[in-house]
């Protein structure tokens, strides 16, 4: 197997890249009922989050369009960062040992 992270080739099974530490996720962890929660979720938030920039810079004298994608843009920074943080908390998951 390959690690999706950092491309290093792992031995079969491995749970863990040894190079870069990125849990390996076994396909069953996760069930599609709870991934399908999890994308949903994280749309809501990225949704959530651009809508509330959008808002809030509504104030400064920005071209329309520009306000958008800079919302946009930002709300998936954020909303990564968030699955990233979700993925620390909750491992069970993501087939974390
Ligand atoms: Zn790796």
């Amino acid at each position: 197997m390959i690690c999706p992270n950092c491309g290093t080739r792992l031995p079969e099974g491995s749970t863990r890249c040894h190079l870069c530490g990125r849990v390996m996720v076994p396909p069953s962890e996760a069930t599609p009922a709870e991934a399908c929660i999890i994308v949903i979720a994280l749309c809501a938030v990225l949704l959530a989050i651009s809508f509330l920039l959008f808002v809030v810079t509504g104030r400064l004298e920005i071209d329309l369009r520009l306000r958008a994608a800079v919302c946009l843009i930002a709300g998936f920074a954020l909303t990564g960062v968030l699955w990233r943080l979700t993925r620390r908390m909750v491992p069970r998951l993501f087939g974390s040992q």
